[in-house]
């Protein structure tokens, strides 16, 4: 037994893709047009708010977050080298975003750069990051936010060691360390 009848099964096939494209059209708010400029970048992630999961309003942001983390992460502010609480840290742990707590980073990717900035090689495997490309302050970088709460991190360089070659350079603001249980 066919669960449709044919008729109907057909009308839902002819329908798919329009149903899909409304789908895709209700989930974009006012504010997710895409950046024109970046666009043209293929290496990085043209929509700023792609499937944002968490959302408050700025002043909830304000109000879960010290002033230091709210500046970093709901302003794309910066800590300064070799004054975060996490830039030397070599506590094993999960690294998760300050704002929403998805888990980003794994203590045994983080390397010393010397940057004074905490520096990953690589995500943990399935980290939901968005990179984007960020041309402020004269310079061409690539900048990494969390994709569940839009949170700025920091940036990615292409001079990290092997085995990716790449250094996510990322403010300790954004950042909380749940560290490992201890083993018995
Ligand atoms: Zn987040």
């Amino acid at each position: 037994m066919h669960p449709f009848p044919n008729h109907l099964t057909g009308l839902l096939y002819a329908l798919a893709p329009w149903l899909l494209a409304c789908c895709l059209m209700a989930c974009h708010g006012p504010e997710s047009t895409p950046d024109p400029e970046s666009a043209q970048d293929q290496d990085v992630d043209d929509d700023k708010t792609a499937a944002k999961e968490v959302t408050r309003t700025d002043l909830e942001w304000k109000e879960v977050l010290s002033p230091l983390q709210y500046e970093v992460t709901r302003k794309a502010g910066t800590e300064r080298a070799f004054t975060g609480i996490y830039w030397d840290t070599k506590t094993a742990g999960t690294y998760q975003c300050v704002c929403c707590k998805a888990p980003l980073f794994r203590s045994n990717s983080k390397f010393e750069s010397g940057c004074g900035w905490p520096s990953f090689f690589e995500p943990l495997e399935g980290s939901r990051l968005v990179e984007l490309k960020d041309e402020t302050l004269g310079m061409r970088r690539i900048e990494v936010r969390c994709r569940e709460c839009d949170a700025h991190l920091g940036h990615v360089f292409p001079d990290g060691p092997e085995p990716t070659g790449l250094r996510y350079c990322i403010n300790s603001a954004s950042l909380s360390l749940v560290e490992d249980a201890p083993s018995d």
